[in-house]
């Protein structure tokens, strides 16, 4: 037998499944046999195709199985479009390698399996129910490529795919695959797999009634993790997110994205090999993802990490433009993006729907993924778009802290609505200046109109120092405002000043340039002219001058305050 390949007649799987003709029936015991090299072993192992490997049931027996638990075996073993009507059990075996291409088994458990080549299960089918799962390989080592193209994997009772610690040297591979599951804790289940190679889930369908569609949790990934093309997952969990990849950690890239087809090799059961497809002129294909309970949690990447982020607007929520601003949604998922890391964002994955998804549909508010975003948007040049998602933080801050009675509503919205109207909440501190520009003009307009008028004209002259005769004061002070004299040595100290007035009359109005100077000390602060010893309001001026001045010198601080508390971030911190 050594060196020969067993092809039985070709035959449908299905009329497989019922034969009882000697020439497809393998009894698997001569299998087990063949395996521990009990009639010596080829080096290309032992390949069987088109057979319906049957074993005996022993009495009593509640489960009977294939065992080859502990078996260390020097070849590999190939079934292809095979039928056993045991399951196989297989824990703590060490094989080269393994393939059950197209076969029809009830169901397939090796815990901590060693299989230093590939590992294919392409267009494989499950058969029966198993609490336990119906693909368990926890705790398994890969050599090489895990693949399990267009396989069919169902279990009603369990998880359908069950590899939490599962180690592939490799690729990990689902494409074009349907699994069903009934389980709590997921119908793909990889807590804390590492796999050195790309993750590949595209075009896949997953559903599981009771809880997540994909469980992996703290996953490592160092190639990419795809999830695209097609990729449909339906979950019914109220704790966890339909796709739950909460701490995993991708070297390259997490993909949502659509696709044309899935292209590449691809299994093909009907022809029993792999094919290769090409890319073909189709509409683009969309994921979905459904989560049918109450959370209506889709995505969880909670402190996931990844080189890039390709999140397309189908993924999560694409509302009509037109019902963009009123944050009409066009689906209720919810997504935890608490912790996320990404270094960057795909080309479709940078559109204007992510401060929607951040408002609308993150399971609870946090910042701290609007600051990522808005890092991301820096770094790439996009520093408008950075900073108007950051204003956008924290008008959603303040909804989403809604005051719980009235003074605490009057402690926050006075504060808020002047730092968002007048400095952007910090991030536009400029404004602040131009409103110092505008109180100027204003003061300006103000003044220019009236600097010939009754309003404001030149001072008195306030001379500090010995005192200047009377009648040479009157008769030859000077018409423009006077400088100061030093004062004597021994002055008295009641008649060391003394004012003079000029007589008021229209000729002694301020000029265009002295009413500006006297504009910008009414309006900027710490700025100072000295205007107002040449020009100033004149006594008995109308009262709403004076008061209309005032106003604009507190409203000229206010300004420069808020410039301020904007340039130096303090408008900033939470
Ligand atoms: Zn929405």
């Amino acid at each position: 037998m050594q060196g020969v390949e067993l092809n039985c007649p070709e035959i449908e799987i299905g009329a497989l499944s019922a034969t009882g003709h000697p020439d497809h029936v393998i009894r698997a015991e001569a299998i087990h046999d063949l395996l521990t090299g009990k009639y010596g072993a080829h080096p290309h192992g032992i390949r069987v195709r088109y057979a319906r490997i049957i074993g005996s049931t022993p009495k009593g027996a509640p489960d009977p199985s294939f065992e080859f638990n502990g078996l260390k075996t020097p070849v590999g073993l190939k079934l292809e479009r095979c039928v056993l009507n045991h399951p196989i059990l297989a824990h703590d075996a060490h094989f080269p390698w393994l393939h059950l291409d197209s076969c029809r088994i009830p169901y397939f458990q090796a815990d901590r399996i060693r299989v230093d080549g590939s590992v294919y299960m392409r267009g494989l089918t499950t058969t029966r129910s198993n609490e336990q799962g119906a693909v368990r390989l926890l705790g398994a080592y890969i050599g090489r490529n895990l693949e399990l193209d267009r396989a069919n994997i169902r279990n009603t009772f369990g998880p359908a795919f069950h590899a939490e610690g599962i180690q592939v040297d490799r690729s990990l591979r689902f494409r074009a695959a349907r699994i069903y599951s009934d389980h709590n804790t997921g119908a793909i289940q990889l807590v804390n797999a590492h796999v050195h190679g790309d993750l590949w889930l595209d075009g896949t369908s997953v559903r599981n009634d009771l809880g997540p569609a994909l469980n992996a949790e703290g996953i490592r990934v160092e190639g990419s993790l795809l999830l695209c093309a097609g990729f449909v997952a339906t979950a019914c969990s109220e704790e966890l997110a339909t796709v739950h990849l909460m701490s995993a950690q991708i070297g390259s890239r997490l993909d949502f994205g659509t696709g044309r087809e899935i292209t590449g090799d691809l299994w093909d059961a009907s022809r029993g090999q792999e094919r290769r497809l090409f890319p073909r002129r189709t509409a683009a294909i969309s994921n979905k993802l459904v989560n049918e309970s109450g959370s209506r949690l889709t995505i969880d990447l909670s402190c996931a990490s990844m080189n890039e982020l390709r999140l397309p607007t189908q993924t999560v929520c694409e509302p009509e433009k037109r019902y963009l601003r009123a944050n009409k949604c066009s689906s209720k998922s919810k997504i935890i993006v608490t912790g996320l890391a990404y270094s960057m964002l795909s080309q479709e994955s940078v559109h204007p729907y992510w401060p929607h998804w951040l408002r609308r549909h993150m399971n609870h508010f946090d910042g701290e993924p609007y600051r990522h975003l808005a890092t991301i948007f820096q770094n790439s040049g996009r520093t408008v778009e950075a900073r108007r998602l950051l204003i956008r933080l924290e008008n959603d801050r303040r909804k989403a802290n809604k005051a719980q009675n009235l003074w605490s509503w009057l402690a926050r919205w006075p504060w808020h609505i002047v730092k968002r109207s007048l400095i952007g909440h910090g991030y536009r501190p400029g404004r602040a200046l131009l409103g110092i520009l505008g109180i100027f003009m204003f003061a300006t307009f103000m003044l220019l109109k009236t600097s010939a008028g009754d309003t404001i004209h030149k001072p008195a002259m306030r001379i500090e120092g010995t005192i200047v005769p009377a009648t040479s004061s009157l008769s030859s002070a000077p018409k423009t405002p006077a400088s100061f004299i030093t004062p004597s040595t021994s002055p008295s100290p009641s008649a060391n000043v003394v004012t003079f007035t000029n007589p008021a009359s229209r000729s002694d109005g301020c000029s265009k340039g002295e009413a500006i100077r006297l504009a910008a000390d009414i309006s900027v602060p710490l700025i100072n002219t000295n205007a107002r010893l040449r020009c100033d309001f004149r006594p008995g001026s109308p009262t709403g001058f004076a008061i209309v001045a005032l106003l604009l010198h507190v409203l000229g601080w206010l300004f420069a305050t808020l410039f301020v508390v904007g340039v130096t971030g303090i408008a900033r911190k939470d």
